[in-house]
């Protein structure tokens, strides 16, 4: 790696501090992997990589996923594997600024593909951490942040979505434990997760937000049954959980019975902090390539054409600042609001972004014909579909920005 750029990766840090942890993370990064070539932004170059969700199945998932666990094992070895986690339970004890720093950084190199423990990393693992006991993060958390445990997030049932709250996989104390019994839905990683964070209704008698309460479920557990769902991208990553008669000790209660809704939504910031994170390559790139497609298509003049464009470029570059900003502030000032911005700004770019390579691209974007650039826009579309989705609608982001940071009069309810 050249001395320049070590330089950009460095000019990242803000504090002294911050420069010798980012020089530690150079060094270790340099070591360990390459740094990224540029992604090629020329038309029919490289792979076309337009679809938006990454989905395989079998033993290309597996591969994938014991590359991920592994690369998180030599993360963790040297220090780097849980930055925000308690020393006394072998994590780094850093603020989160440092977390960021550290992702933007290894952001420049050629790592596996982290997607298949994200869910343990981003979103379980911090939930139990902050919730659970010292003896669950002992085994749960740092098993997941050293690579040998894989977690997949049982929240969403059929009729329990945006509202959460309505869940109704209920668990009953049976002797020293519970027993579980119900669906959920939409989970992403099951297949493979050795356990599964599992919010489930403990009290039906009381209010609805109350009566919940928050397990791990290991995935191995008798009764416990994953089926794949294909998606209309043609993948299968998403699965349904069936759980029938699932015994779950005691133990694995995470928090008190009934503060399951607390436990939820402190993982849900969790996710939502994970959206966007280099979403600016992702769309610059795309952007790069409308302009060659409108060129080929010969609407480069076309006022429309380049209206659209043109909007979309600013659009773009709003985002990129609203990022940056975000970068810069401190974890603890970070707000709901913000976050949803940042998402709901991502996503609608994601779309329009289609909805422009659909315009120029015409009957082209429906067929698949294995033309380089044509048929993938189609994949990206319906890969925003589900991004507008995931961790929170667009419509409840909204209400939810109404609601708190425009004080507008509360959705009836
Ligand atoms: C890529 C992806 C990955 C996911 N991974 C997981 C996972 O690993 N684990 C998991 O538990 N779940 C997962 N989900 C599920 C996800 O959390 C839910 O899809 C999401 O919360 C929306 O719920 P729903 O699909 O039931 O839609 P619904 O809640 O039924 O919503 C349907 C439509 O109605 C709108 N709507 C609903 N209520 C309101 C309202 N009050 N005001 C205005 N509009 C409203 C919504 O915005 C949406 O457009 C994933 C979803 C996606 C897309």
């Amino acid at each position: 790696m050249s001395a320049g750029a070590d330089t950009d990766l460095l000019a990242l840090a803000g504090t002294a501090e911050e420069l010798a942890f980012a020089r530690r993370a150079v060094e270790f990064l340099g070591a360990h992997a390459d740094r990224r070539s540029d992604v090629s932004t020329s038309w029919g170059v490289g792979p076309e990589n337009l679809a938006l969700f990454h989905e395989t199945s079998g033993e290309q998932e597996q591969r994938e996923c014991a590359a991920a666990r592994a690369w998180q094992r030599t993360r963790w070895d040297a220090g780097f594997g849980w930055l925000t986690g308690p020393v006394e339970h072998g994590g780094a004890g850093l603020p989160a600024g440092h977390d960021r720093l550290y992702r933007l950084i290894e952001a420049a190199f050629e790592v596996p593909d982290m997607n298949p423990v994200r869910i343990g990393l981003g979103t379980v693992g911090p939930a139990i951490t902050a919730f659970g006991s010292q003896e669950q993060i002992a085994r749960f958390a740092v098993g997941l942040y050293r690579g040998d445990l894989v977690a997949c997030q049982l929240f969403s049932e059929p009729d329990a979505g945006s509202d959460l709250a309505g869940v109704r996989t209920r668990a009953v104390p049976d002797g020293d434990g519970y027993v579980l019994d119900g669906q959920k839905v939409w989970t992403s990683n099951a297949t493979f997760a050795d356990l599964g964070l599992a919010l489930v209704r403990t009290d039906p008698e009381a209010p609805k937000h109350r009566g919940l309460s928050m397990f791990v479920v290991a995935m191995d557990t008798p009764g416990v049954e994953v089926r794949p769902l294909r998606q209309l991208t043609g993948g299968a990553s998403f699965t349904e959980v069936w759980l029938t008669d699932v015994r779950v000790p005691a133990a694995n209660l995470v928090g008190e019975p009934g503060a399951g809704w607390r436990v939820a939504t402190g993982a849900l910031a969790g996710e939502r902090r994970a959206v966007g994170d280099r979403s600016h390559e992702l769309t610059s790139r795309a952007l790069a390539l409308l302009r060659t497609l409108a060129e080929r298509e010969g609407r480069l003049d076309d006022p429309l054409a380049r209206d659209d464009w043109a909007r979309l470029y600013s659009r773009l570059r709003v985002a990129r600042f609203q990022q940056q900003r975000m970068q810069a502030l401190p974890d603890s000032a970070l707000g709901g609001a913000e976050r949803a911005v940042d998402k709901l700004l991502l996503t609608t770019n994601l779309q329009l972004i289609g909805e422009l390579a659909a315009e120029l691209l015409g009957p082209a974007f429906v067929a698949d014909t294995g033309a380089w650039g044509s048929f993938g826009w189609n994949r990206w579309m319906m890969g925003a579909l589900g991004y507008r989705i995931a961790g929170g609608t667009e419509e409840i982001l909204k209400t939810m920005l109404a609601e708190r940071v425009l004080a507008l009069p509360r959705e009836p309810r």
